[in-house]
């Protein structure tokens, strides 16, 4: 970090637990790298303390911030103005203070969708299959929905499956199938499938033995995006290569999250790979 100055912007995030976030570390390795005079700080939020946080913002002129869990919808009617993507997912995850204004955006379903497209898979006319319902889940089928891609979205809990499938449908005319999530519902739904999407938390840590979808219905012609990004390799994610299916990770969703926030703040292109290789540092050290 280049020392502070009376002209640093600072940029941060609120959340709370907030200990284990990468996101100062992607960041203020993206601002060194660009020889940018930004610092990016964590700060731990309680539920009752957020409107004093969102008033913070303007009293100590925040440039802008990153918002986790459990403030992304609680912070909505604390804002200015929203962007309609995150006014349709009823959550935000970065404010940019723009002349005393707070915007509030959602980058997090942009990210999976360049996470996607970097893999050169454009969503339009293909056939998704989504597994999950929750805030997640929404954002990558309503962004998806909107690229064109044809949805079948498979819950532990079969009513937000299809509450999420009929705000599909109201939002973007789209039908998109709802079912529970279990095993003769994948035998259903995967064949002719061409990408499968991991937006529940089996998998991740300390669960890492679990996996959503049992191997024998992997194959080689899907593409399977895991957004659990710890462990990064997850058992889905292995088992879908043992399976030659093209996998990608969900740290990549979370870097290109972050690359978007960053562009926002600063008006530069985020330097991606500098972003990535800090993330993946950080997860290493968490080891
Ligand atoms: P959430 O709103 O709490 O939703 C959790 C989802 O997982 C729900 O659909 C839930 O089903 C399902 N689920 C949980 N335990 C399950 C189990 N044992 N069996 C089957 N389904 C189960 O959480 P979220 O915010 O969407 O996050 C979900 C995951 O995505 C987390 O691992 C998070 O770390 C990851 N994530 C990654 C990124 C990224 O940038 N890569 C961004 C956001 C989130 P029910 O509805 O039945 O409870």
């Amino acid at each position: 970090m280049s020392s502070i100055t009376g002209k640093t912007k600072i940029c941060g995030i609120i959340g709370d637990p907030i200990e284990h976030t990468m996101s100062p570390a992607m960041h203020n390795a993206a601002f060194e790298a660009l020889g940018l005079d930004y610092i990016y700080l964590p700060f731990r939020v309680r539920r009752e303390e957020l409107k004093g946080a969102i008033n913070g913002i303007r009293a100590l002129n925040i440039a802008g911030l990153n918002v986790t869990i459990p403030h992304k919808s609680d912070v909505i009617p604390l804002l200015d103005k929203l962007d309609p993507l995150a006014e349709g997912m009823g959550a935000v995850n970065t404010i940019v203070s723009e002349d005393g204004k707070l915007i509030g955006y959602n980058t997090d379903a942009p990210g999976f969708l360049q996470a996607l497209r970097a893999k050169g898979i454009e969503p339009e006319g293909k056939k998704v299959v989504i597994l999950g319902a929750g805030g997640a889940a929404k954002g990558i089928s309503f962004i998806l929905a909107e690229a064109g891609a044809s949805l079948v979205i498979l819950n532990r809990t079969l009513s937000r499956a299809v509450a999420l499938a009929a705000q599909i449908a109201k939002s973007y005319g789209r039908s998109a199938k709802a079912m529970i999530l279990n095993e003769e519902n994948l035998k259903q739904a995967l064949p002719g499938a061409d990408v499968l999407v991991n937006t529940t938390s089996v998998g991740m840590v300390p669960d890492m033995n679990e996996t959503p979808v049992p191997a024998g219905l992997l194959q080689p012609d899907l593409t399977v995006f895991d957004i659990v990004y710890n462990p990064r390799e997850t058992r889905l994610l292995r088992e879908a290569k043992a399976a030659s299916a093209r996998t990608i990770d969900g740290l990549d969703m979370l870097v290109w999250q972050g690359a978007r926030a960053f562009e926002k703040w600063t008006g530069r292109e985020a330097p991606f790979e500098v972003m990535k290789q800090a993330a993946v540092k950080e997860l290493a050290d968490e080891r």
